[in-house]
Formats: C-alpha cells, structure tokens, sequence
C-alpha cells in the first residue's frame, strides 16, 4: 500500500463541516460568525509518550484526546484537526485500529480531520486541533491562564493520579491488583477530555488549564500567569484516586505517600484545574452539572506568592513534587 492508499483509506472520510477537507493542498474552514479560532498542537513520540507495542485503538484515541483536552482548557469547541504521522512500516491492521481509535473520539466530539502529512521514519503522531470560541462585545471568551485572582476557590475535574498509577505499575515499579490496573489503566491509555466542561465554564472561571504534567506544576503555571499564590488542601486532594475510592489504599497497597505523589505530580490526566470566584460557586456546580463531570474544590488563591499544601486541620504538609519536564 502506497502513501496515497494508507490516506484514502484510513484517514479520508467526506468532508461535513469543513469547505474542503482531505485531498487537496490545503483544507479550507470557515469559521462561524463571531467566533474566533483556538488552535493547538501536541506531539505523541514512541518510547516518550507511549509505551512501544501500546494498542493502536488506545494510542489513536489519546492521540486526540489530548488535544482536545487543550481545547477543553480554553473553553473552545471542537471543529476540526490535522494529522501529521510518521510510521515506521505500513501495517494494515495496526493504521485500521490506529485509525478506528482515532475517528471515534473525533466523532463524540464532532471534530472533523481535514488533512496532515504522513511519512516513513519512527513512530510520532502529531495532531494539531482547532476549535471555536465566542467573541463578545469585542471580548474573547477563552479560558486562559491569566486570570486567577486572591480569594477564588481553585478546583479539579474528574479523578487524578490514576494514570500514574497505572504507569508505575506498567514499568513494574508498584504492584497492582488486575482490576485495578485495568481501571488505571483505561485513565493512563484513554484519557477522557473534559471538552463539555470547559465550555460550560466560559464567563464563569477565572482562569483554567488542563492537567499533563501533574496538577502542582501544571497549577504552578496558572499562578505565575496570573501573579498569584495558592492554598491546596492535601486531605481532599488524595481522596480523588479513583483507584482508592474503595479501601484498596486503606489496606495499605499503595502507600499515602505515594497516593499523594500520584494526585499532586502524577501527569497524564488530562482532567481541568480552574479557579473561579466564591461567589460563583452555585454556577460552578450548575456548569458541572451541565457537563455531566464532577469538579472537587480543594484550595483558594492567595495574594502572597508559592504554593503551600495544608491538611484538613490547615497544618503545613511537607514534601516536594516536582512536576515532568522533558528537559528537566
Ligand atoms: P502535499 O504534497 O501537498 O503536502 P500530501 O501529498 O502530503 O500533500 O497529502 C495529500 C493530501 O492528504 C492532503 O490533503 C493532506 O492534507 C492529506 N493528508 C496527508 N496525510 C494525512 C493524514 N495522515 N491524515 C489526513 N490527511 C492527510
Ligand atoms: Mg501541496
């Protein structure tokens, strides 16, 4: 099968949205009336972001998902995408899986592949997205990173630390019971962006991002953004391991500390951190209600600059967590 094929196959399907999509030199979208465009770029490299060997139906549908996780952040809505691939071989079962995965997220979420590059060399996907945003009296409606002032709640989306359990056990590094790690593992391998979410929490949050790299250092860039501090309560933090919602962590499997790692530096999440006023508390839980994705309060902004972790009785919880970084 020739470059051309493996595209006409697995990656062209008629264009609905887009003016033009797949086959020519460039795609064409119009974007609505009073939207403005949000666009971003992720790269998913093997050995690096995935596992060598990891199923192509999972590794097509995070492909995606974290993308459209981004998009979450801004409170954008979906619109459409580009594919750039680099394979190592062309195998036809692996490009059907790859692709299945792929288009099913893009389907839930009505966003439209409308073109990319496909060439030989080692496996790397990467997908760039593009979504909409309204414009309002002048003003965007994005979500961004900037706006978090002293006195807002800040808040989390979903369960975190699952992933990195997963991971851990993956490399064999904690031991986990089956179950559970097919659990953590669907969090590690199918993230779920909180696409709904960030759209209903336009006009309502104050600033937002998505969680990669682990909820502190990602935190971290909201509170330099927007010249602030936070307050983060560990006792409600550790309780969002979906792993742990039963006794397994009671019973001693995973340690506290490394639950605490997991949520405070775990990465690969892929869930909101937003802050919002305390006076839009009632709205938050209406836009959670909306999106059908539970949100957790677990600290406020403060004036004073850094990030201090308390526990329930407001005592100083020691130890550091770092955050990945490629180069770090
Ligand atoms: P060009 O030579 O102009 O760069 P290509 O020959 O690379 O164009 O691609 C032909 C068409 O197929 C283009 O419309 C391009 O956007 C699309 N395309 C290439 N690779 C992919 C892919 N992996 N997924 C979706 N569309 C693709
Ligand atoms: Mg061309």
């Amino acid at each position: 099968m020739g470059e051309f094929d493996l595209i006409a196959r697995y990656f062209t399907r008629p264009a609905r949205r887009a003016a033009l999509g797949v086959g020519d030199d460039c795609a064409l979208l119009q974007p609505a009336p009073g939207m403005q465009l949000a666009i971003s770029s992720d790269m998913l490299v093997e050995g690096r972001h995935f596992f060598a060997g990891v199923d192509p139906f999972s590794l097509g549908h995070k492909a995606l998902a974290v993308n459209l996780s981004d998009l979450a952040a801004c409170g954008a809505t979906p619109v459409a995408f580009t594919l750039a691939l680099a394979l190592p071989t062309v195998d036809a079962a692996w490009l059907a899986e790859f692709s299945r995965g792929l288009l099913a997220v893009a389907d839930v979420h009505g966003c439209e592949l409308v073109g990319g590059d496909t060439t030989q060399g080692p496996l790397n996907i990467c997908i760039t997205v593009f979504g909409e945003v309204p414009v309002v009296g002048g003003k965007s409606q994005a979500l961004l990173r900037s706006g978090a002032k002293a006195g807002d709640d800040v808040y989390v989306s979903g369960t975190l630390g699952d992933a990195r359990l997963a991971l851990d056990a993956l490399r064999g590094r904690l031991r986990l019971p089956a179950d559970l790690l097919a659990q953590a593992r669907l969090r590690l391998e199918r993230p779920t962006p909180r696409v709904a979410l960030g759209q209903a929490l336009r006009g309502i949050a104050t600033a937002a991002l998505d969680i990669s790299d682990g909820l502190l250092g990602d935190l971290g860039h909201i509170l330099k953004q927007s010249g602030v501090g936070a307050t983060i309560d560990t006792d409600i933090a550790i309780t969002l391991i979906a792993a742990c919602a039963d006794d397994t962590c009671a019973t001693g499997l995973i340690s506290l500390k490394k639950q605490l790692e997991c949520v405070l530096a775990g990465g690969d999440d892929y869930e909101l951190a937003f802050t919002a006023p305390v006076s839009a508390r009632s709205a938050v839980q209406a836009a959670s209600r909306q999106a059908a994705t539970p949100v957790t309060r677990i600290g406020r902004i403060d004036a004073q600059p850094g990030l201090r972790l308390v526990n329930a009785q407001g005592q100083a919880v020691p130890g550091s967590y770092a955050s990945f970084d490629h180069f770090g």
